[in-house]
């Protein structure tokens, strides 16, 4: 297993960013194994003065209390050293973490569409606390344990060595035995309990699925299905387990098997050499108290491996996302663009994702007295299109110009004032009504928000709760209709004062009458709101200044309804298709 270059970058952290903790922790460390490794040695002293050499002697109690007193004091300084330690390898591995979590975060927050388009959101969010969490604890149980380990098993082989090369030798056998089956059991258990939590992430996706669609359950009477299928997925979780505690269970029998027999070992031929006078029998008693204390943090080699292999991992996982370079982003000439849109224009623009071209060659313009409606089949890149406005994609080739500025020299916290989109997606949090219509503008008061709410013809509805504006949306509190949601997320709109709004199928689940109120109401916000309107309804287009009809990527008709109608082309038949009496144009 080779050190990951990740895994150097993770350690250069506290190298760099808290030296002073690192070198408590690791003075503590020092102190906490030689306080620790000092008690066998003074122990056997203790027993040899005690029998003064002579094991026919009458044993003298001075020397035991001695011992007891000195093992009191060396125990509390090491409890202290040892506090020391823990204490400053955990705060450097916290502080390590919050870091991370943080520039984590940040980076989300900034990265492209194009790169939150390719990846998981719960592979996103499993970096974001799994990952990291593997990283802080390898702090402390990888890079300080190593330190600790390692000093432990120095001062003990001298000490050990030095009573006796071959009795000596002896004593550390169990050593590399116990790290080797140690470090493979941990390893397997890893790799088991990935497995594990895949599992029990298709045992959680079974339950999710079965109360999410607890109704289609019921009407169709699949419950013994459902049953089934969960028992299935929870008797493989059980298997698994089953192998976990194998694995456990048998690598913790085979070490204390191993840890005996090489004591049992010393024993044998330490006895021997007392009685051959080689050794004292207060060295004898050292050699064992030494393997007793050493047989612990050996132990630990195992969780040592296994937390360098986890943390290599979700280091690399981690990196991975950190190191990804932000495509869309302010360029140095970059201007705060906050004057009022005359007219923004779409000049040749062409886009793709990757090698699929999803828009060819489109150019048109919207301004507050020339509003622009899109249509055309699903697939037809009405929404890429949307999204390339306020720059959530960088444009292949083309330009998006707003005064005549290219939009890539505009700073984008302004862009996206100047332009909102208000997408088909529509997203409410888990916050009251209050802070969700004011997301865009949170210093909005009561005044601003009842009546960009009343615009949106939400205010109504949410007067009725009982807790009017405070009532919570989501999971704990109240739920939306398709509708409903759109009003509350068209309210956002109104509060956020945009020069430029893009309405994308963002109005499909309301009645056309209030849709076309909210319309006329966003007229009256002001001559200066350029307004481009993509729908399927052709009702929601049919009033605006002009009309393209999008297919392909291309713009195959356009003109205003009129003009379309007359065209008898696409646009028509769609029309005819819709057709309602009440929507004709008069
Ligand atoms: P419309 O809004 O007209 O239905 P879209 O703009 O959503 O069309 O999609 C146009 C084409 O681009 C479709 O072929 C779709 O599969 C593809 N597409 C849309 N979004 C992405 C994306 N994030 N990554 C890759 N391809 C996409």
């Amino acid at each position: 297993m080779s050190i990951s270059r990740n895994l150097v970058r993770i350690i250069k952290i506290p190298l760099r960013d808290n030296k002073r903790d690192l070198a408590i922790s690791i003075i503590a460390i020092i102190f906490t194994a030689s306080l620790q490794m000092s008690i066998p040695y003074y122990l056997g002293l203790t027993i040899d003065k005690a029998f003064d050499g002579n094991i026919q002697q009458d044993l003298s109690i001075t020397p035991f209390i001695q011992i007891g007193i000195l093992v009191f004091v060396l125990s509390l300084l090491r409890g202290v050293f040892h506090y020391f330690h823990m204490f400053t390898g955990e705060k450097i591995g916290q502080s390590i973490a919050f870091k991370l979590r943080k520039s984590y975060f940040d980076k989300l927050q900034n990265l492209s569409f194009s790169f939150h388009d390719t990846v998981h959101t719960g592979d996103l969010i499993t970096k974001g606390i799994i990952d990291i969490e593997g990283v802080r604890l390898f702090v402390n149980t990888g890079i300080l344990r190593f330190f600790l380990l390692g000093i432990f098993i120095l001062t003990g082989a001298v000490l050990v060595l030095r009573i006796d090369l071959i009795l000596g030798l002896l004593a550390l056998s169990f050593i590399p035995f116990i790290g080797i089956v140690s470090s493979v059991s941990r390893l397997s258990l890893r790799q088991n309990w990935i497995k594990l939590q895949e599992q029990l992430g298709i045992l959680t996706r079974v339950m999710d699925e079965n109360l999410s669609g607890v109704r289609l359950v019921r009407s169709f009477m699949r419950q013994k299905y459902e049953l089934q299928k969960f028992s299935i997925a929870s008797s493989v979780v059980r298997k698994t387990t089953f192998k976990q505690i194998f694995i456990k269970s048998t690598s913790i029998s085979i070490n204390s098997f191993t840890f005996l027999i090489s004591m049992s070992l010393v024993i044998y031929f330490g006895a021997l050499s007392v009685v051959d006078q080689t050794i004292t029998i207060g060295e004898l008693a050292a050699l064992i108290a030494f393997m007793s204390i050493l047989q612990g943090p050996v132990r630990h080699i195992g969780q040592l491996v296994n937390s360098i292999a986890r943390a290599s991992a979700a280091s690399a996982r981690l990196y991975d996302v950190l190191d990804q370079s932000i495509d869309v982003k302010n360029n140095k000439k970059s201007i705060k663009f906050n004057d009022p849109v005359e007219e923004i224009k779409i000049e040749n623009l062409s886009f793709s994702y990757g090698t699929n071209e999803v828009l060819k060659n489109i150019s048109f313009s919207a301004n507050p007295k020339h509003s622009v409606g899109i249509v055309g089949p699903p697939g037809a890149g009405k929404t890429t299109l949307s999204r390339l406005l306020p720059r959530f994609y960088n444009l292949n080739s083309g330009r998006i110009l707003l005064n005549g500025i290219n939009i890539e020299d505009i700073n984008l916290e302004y862009l996206r004032n100047s332009i909102n989109l208000v997408d088909q997606d529509l997203f409410l949090f888990s916050d009251t009504f209050r802070e969700n219509v004011r997301f865009g503008r949170p210093t909005a008061d009561q005044k601003e928000i009842k009546s960009s709410t009343l615009k949106a013809h939400i205010y109504n509805h949410i007067d009725s709760l009982p807790e009017r504006f405070e009532t919570m949306i989501g999971e704990r509190g109240v739920q939306l209709s398709g509708g409903q949601r759109q009003r509350l997320s068209v309210s956002r709109t109104f509060l956020y004062h945009s020069k430029v709004v893009i309405f994308d199928d963002s109005t499909s689940a309301i009645d056309t009458q209030t849709e076309k109120e909210i319309r006329e109401e966003m007229n009256e916000l002001g001559e200066n709101i350029s307004l481009i309107v993509i729908a399927h309804r052709i009702s929601s287009v049919m009033n605006l200044d002009e009309i393209l009809y999008l297919d392909k990527g291309t713009i195959l008709e356009r003109g205003n309804h009129r003009e379309l109608i007359k065209l008898n082309g696409k646009y028509a038949t769609l029309y005819k298709m819709q057709i309602n009496p009440e929507l004709r144009v008069k």
